[in-house]
């Protein structure tokens, strides 16, 4: 069983996994790039049977309390999500063009943030940090 399933980790913090709340996990698990809770909405009305708004909403707000989505702005500061592959601290390439969300595995910051910060005496308790710019697939369809 995988534990870091969106399914198991619901059901093991006592949530119920309703029928159209695992029907929304699927859509998302499908997702290729950063959505908007608007676009979760649209394509929540056209399944089959459709999922209600206050459904995606009230799911969306579960998954993201329970880390299962994770919050990603866009470049114009525009609210979006990605599914999140990484329990850890981490950070994400933003494709601005296709809305493509990559991981960084390793935070660039941390070391410099903590040394600056030592300076002012001020105690860190987190940062966020995404990086905008273009895909490979992208730049490589701007090149034709
Ligand atoms: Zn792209
Ligand atoms: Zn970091």
């Amino acid at each position: 069983m995988n534990s870091r399933a969106p399914e198991n980790v619901l059901i093991a913090h006592g949530h119920r996994l309703t029928e159209p709340r695992q029907r929304l996990i699927a859509i998302l698990s499908q997702w290729p790039s950063r959505f908007s809770a608007g676009e979760l909405v649209k394509a929540a009305r056209k399944a089959e049977p459709p999922i209600g708004r206050a459904t995606v909403f009230r799911t969306l707000g579960l998954l993201l309390e329970l880390g299962i989505v994770e919050r990603v702005r866009g470049a114009d500061d525009s609210e979006g999500y990605v599914v999140a592959r990484r329990g850890d601290h981490h950070h994400h390439l933003v494709c601005s063009s296709c809305g493509r969300v990559e991981d960084l595995p390793l935070c660039p910051v941390e070391g410099r943030l903590k040394e600056l910060a030592a300076e002012r005496r001020f105690q860190v308790q987190g940062h966020n940090l995404e990086v905008y710019g273009l895909c490979e697939g992208c730049v490589k369809a701007d090149e034709k």
